[in-house]
């Protein structure tokens, strides 16, 4: 059977993770979570304190390893060999990561590592970029939006499902933040694909928004 690239995009809190990792399982597609690479980038700026240094974070990325394993509903990531997989969701890597991922050849490198992870197929890649710059040619695209508040809600309740507390007030604010940046920068912006389908979450089911993509991705593969 033909297998096809599903690139998933859209801001944060728009179900995309959850989403992408079900259809992925339905599928026995392999599952790639872009965000945890540009994460991984920033939290390695952060650790050696290079988060203002553009030249020396690239420096070091191009000389570096990423390695992610998703395995039973988690990416597990590593950086040069290192487990990083705790510290890549700290308000301080929340704070930072859009920044980070503004820098034109941190992109460049991170977007040609994901080309690679998609040559063969059989692949749900989420992020921000994934239908528009890294496979524009995906057989098939999924920009995923949902309300603010709803975003919100949900980010807050997955933070607190992992026994931590932040303020609903934070994580909208950062959630905002980080949509302003990531859809107005120069290089790749967050922005829906000519040729995705837009699929407001807000209302629906988890099951409901797979089913959906579940029934396209069947459609497609069936052509
Ligand atoms: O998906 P997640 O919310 O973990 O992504 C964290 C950040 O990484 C985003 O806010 C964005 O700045 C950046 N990102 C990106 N391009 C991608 C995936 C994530 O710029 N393909």
């Amino acid at each position: 059977m033909k297998k096809i690239i599903i690139a998933i995009d859209g801001p944060a809190g728009s179900g995309k993770s959850t989403t992408a990792r079900e259809l992925a399982t339905r599928l026995n597609y392999l599952y790639i979570d872009t965000g945890a690479m540009y994460r991984t980038v920033t939290y390695m700026a952060l650790k050696n304190g290079c988060e203002n240094n553009p030249v020396e974070v690239i420096d070091r990325l191009k000389h570096s390893v990423i390695g992610l394993n998703y395995q039973d509903g988690v990416t597990y990531v590593s950086f040069d060999g290192v487990d990083v997989t705790e510290e890549l969701r700290t308000k301080e890597v929340n704070a930072l990561v859009s920044t980070i991922s503004k820098i034109k050849e941190v992109r460049e490198n991170l977007v040609e590592r994901q080309k690679k992870m998609g040559l063969s197929g059989g692949v749900v890649m989420e992020g921000r970029d994934i239908g528009t710059a890294v496979f524009p040619d995906a057989g098939l695209k999924i920009f995923l939006i949902a309300d603010i508040q709803t975003r919100a809600e949900r980010r807050l309740l997955e933070i607190n499902s992992k026994g931590k507390v932040e303020s609903f007030n934070d994580i909208k604010q950062n959630l905002e933040y980080r949509d302003n940046i990531d859809s107005s920068r120069e290089v790749d912006p967050l922005k829906c694909a000519k040729d995705a389908y837009q699929l407001d979450t807000t209302e629906l089911t988890i099951k409901e928004q797979v089913d959906y993509i579940y029934n396209l991705a069947i459609q497609k593969l069936n052509q």
